[in-house]
Parts: structure tokens; sequence; C-alpha cells
């Protein structure tokens, strides 16, 4: 199967690079509607393919906050 509609680095689409791709309602669908984001002040419903506890918005921050301090621990291994 060869799929050249969406390539990216590694040349297989991650279902991250689908997520960055999806509309704000389309993220929402992978919410609990009866949870709430635990970010301070957000009424948005939390739940991602990659935790409960945060909105789409936030989960992207929290993952993007973790994606630099690994590379900054990588960078320190080097
Ligand atoms: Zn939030």
């Amino acid at each position: 199967m060869t799929d050249t509609s969406s390539p990216s680095e590694s040349g297989t689409p991650t279902f991250r690079d689908e997520w960055e791709a999806m509309t704000a309602e389309q993220r929402r669908s992978y919410a609990d509607p009866v949870k709430k984001c635990i970010e301070k002040g957000c009424i948005e419903p939390a739940g991602t393919p990659w935790g409960p506890y945060f909105c789409a918005d936030h989960d992207d921050q929290r993952i993007n906050r973790i994606s630099k301090s690994l590379a900054a621990i990588a960078r320190e291994l080097a």
C-alpha cells in the first residue's frame, strides 16, 4: 500500500501528524464532555488520545513542553 497524499519526514504519517491536521471540532470528539481540563481557568472538556486530564490545546502545550525537555536532556547527554 502506498500513500503519497501526506508525506512526513519519516515517510509514514503518524497519528500525531493526523492530530495536528485535525480541526478543534474533530479533536473535541476525543474529549469526555463530563470532564473539564485541569488547567486553571480552562472550561474545555478534557481528554485526548494522550491523556484524560487536559483539553486538546493544553495537552498540545504539555506535549511540546515534554519534547523540549527531552531535547534538552538529549543535549546534555551528547
Ligand atoms: Zn485546557
